[in-house]
């Protein structure tokens, strides 16, 4: 009996020790992650992987501190995400951050509040519960969740201890995650900023230095300091949108939306640019229409930009076709262009943020943020975009939205 006390007792410890390991290695790994939707996968993962647990998740305070929104879970697509909210009140979430406890719930039925919306919109069933706060000095910035122990078997104080470990650790890493990731930002848009600034504050210095400017010259100089300036003002309303959408404050209008309208709409706001540059603009309707609840205004953003660079990087009577075609569930957009095609060697990158092809002579200068933007607002309504491209031949962009209507 003793020695059976005495086994259990050892068999507890080097449980816990082998526990402890495995947590340095999880802190070490945290610690270099960088990335925050790699190091926010990771978290969820092993809190789901500690607990033995069906699913793990982390949800974050917005910028204003007034909405909890999921930011990961082993659960749900990336992209359904981001509109996932849980309310303060009645949520086990809420009552973690706002009271800064651990909680565990381990049935369901029996607890005094549980928000539902989200198992109702993802048709998953919670059956029992363990939440930790997010907390970083005394600030309280999110909440990890784990659902469902595997086996229906009861929480243990050992899953406890490790997702509180974890939860100190994961608040530490996500903070300079984000941190890192503001400075790279900032760093790059001051980058990008300095180029037409520099021109500005030349050209403007040359004209107050000179004497006797002759008027042509002055009128050359004049124009470039206001090319330069709209363009830093494009620049930075468009970075400005792109921040927002990326930090998830941007939210969606949706409504049903006859994507043969969406079409014809951008369509017919860029015939005047595609007839300057006697580009054939063509449109290919689906038939019968089809409906989409996405936020229209977005998607014409996105049907805007792609047109407008199928008629930028095209050549000068050059073709453009817009076809809007349903698939299964979904609905495909294709934006086809006769213009320059994109080279094998930067096809990667161009969804990436300031990123620019090589500019040629004549050509508007771009901002290298609209398919970043474009790409964030397709993946913001469960979509996707991709190109294809052969240089000489031309460009395909194609957009696939999910069908649902409302
Ligand atoms: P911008 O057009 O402001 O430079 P984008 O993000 O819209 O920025 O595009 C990034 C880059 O991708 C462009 O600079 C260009 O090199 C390339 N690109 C985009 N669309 C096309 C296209 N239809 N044909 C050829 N190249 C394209």
């Amino acid at each position: 009996m003793v020695a059976n006390s005495r086994d259990l007792v050892i068999a507890g410890l080097l449980r816990r020790l082998a526990r402890m390991q495995q947590l340095l290695i999880v802190a070490r790994i945290l610690n270099e992650t960088l990335d925050l939707e790699t190091l926010l996968r990771y978290i969820v993962e092993t809190a789901a992987d500690l607990t033995q647990t069906e699913a793990g998740s982390v949800l974050l305070l917005d910028s204003k501190g007034e909405h909890l929104r999921f930011a990961a879970a082993t659960n749900i697509k990336p992209s359904a995400l981001r509109e996932l909210t849980v309310p303060m009140e009645n949520s086990v979430a809420g009552w973690v951050l706002t009271t800064g406890k651990a909680m565990t719930i381990p049935d369901i039925h029996r607890a005094d509040f549980f928000y539902e919306g989200v198992d109702e919109v993802l048709g998953f069933h919670t059956r029992s519960i363990m939440a930790v706060p997010l907390e970083i000095h005394e600030r309280r910035i999110g909440v990890l969740e784990v659902v469902n122990k595997i086996g229906d078997r009861p929480f243990t104080d050992d899953d406890m201890e490790s997702l509180m470990i974890l939860g100190t650790l994961a608040a530490v890493s996500i903070e300079n995650a984000r941190l890192f990731q503001q400075s790279d930002l900032i760093s790059d848009v001051v980058h990008e900023l300095r180029t037409p600034l520099t021109s500005i504050i030349g050209y403007s210095k040359m004209l107050l230095m000179m004497d006797n400017v002759p008027a042509a010259m002055q009128k050359q100089f004049l124009e470039t300091i206001h090319r330069e300036a709209s363009r830093l003002g494009d620049m930075v309303n468009t970075y400005l949108d792109l921040a927002r959408l990326e930090s998830g404050r941007a939210q969606l209008h949706r409504e049903d939306v006859d994507l043969n309208e969406a079409a014809r709409e951008a369509a017919e706001l860029m015939h005047p640019q595609a007839a300057e540059r006697d580009i054939e603009l063509t449109l290919e309707l689906s038939a019968p229409a089809c409906t989409a609840h996405v936020d229209k205004a977005r998607l014409h953003q996105v049907l805007v930009n792609l047109l407008s660079n199928a008629i930028k990087y095209n050549r000068p009577g050059g073709k453009v076709h817009l076809a809007v075609t349903p698939i299964g569930g979904q609905a495909r957009i294709r934006v086809q262009d006769t213009g320059e095609g994109i080279p094998p060697d930067i096809l990667p990158y161009i969804f990436d943020k300031f990123f620019r092809g090589e500019e040629k002579e004549g050509q508007a200068k771009g901002t290298g943020l609209g398919l970043s933007i474009a790409k964030q607002i397709v993946e913001m309504h469960g979509g996707s975009i991709e190109v294809q491209s052969v240089p000489g031949e031309g460009s395909t962009f194609t957009v696939i939205l999910p069908l649902e209507t409302s």
